[in-house]
């Protein structure tokens, strides 16, 4: 099996980076006044989405601990290395996702 060694740090640092971004994104929806200034504060990054996307990352680390990172969560399908390379948290093959 190849060396995932820097694919995992490389998750660990997008995961932190998202982890400040939602932060960064909480405190300005707390210090806003009204409540529509909390909402454009907490939306214009989609705090979803980056919920979303620390939830992809932190199965992706998981995978590599557990030694799946590479198959698809759904089918079990080798995920392509171009994928892995464009988008490291992928946890789904192409047709899965
Ligand atoms: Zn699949």
């Amino acid at each position: 099996m190849r060396n995932l060694g820097s694919t995992e740090s490389l998750l660990a640092s997008r995961l932190e980076d998202l982890q400040l971004r939602i932060a960064a994104a909480d405190g300005k929806a707390l210090n806003a006044e009204r409540a529509d200034e909390a909402e454009a504060a907490a939306h214009p990054d989609g705090v979803h989405h980056l919920r979303a996307a620390v939830r992809r990352v932190e199965r992706a680390l998981a995978k590599i601990r557990d030694g799946s990172y590479g198959r698809c969560d759904d089918c079990g399908a080798a995920i392509p290395p171009e994928r892995l390379a464009a988008t490291p948290e992928s946890v789904r093959c192409a047709d899965c996702d």
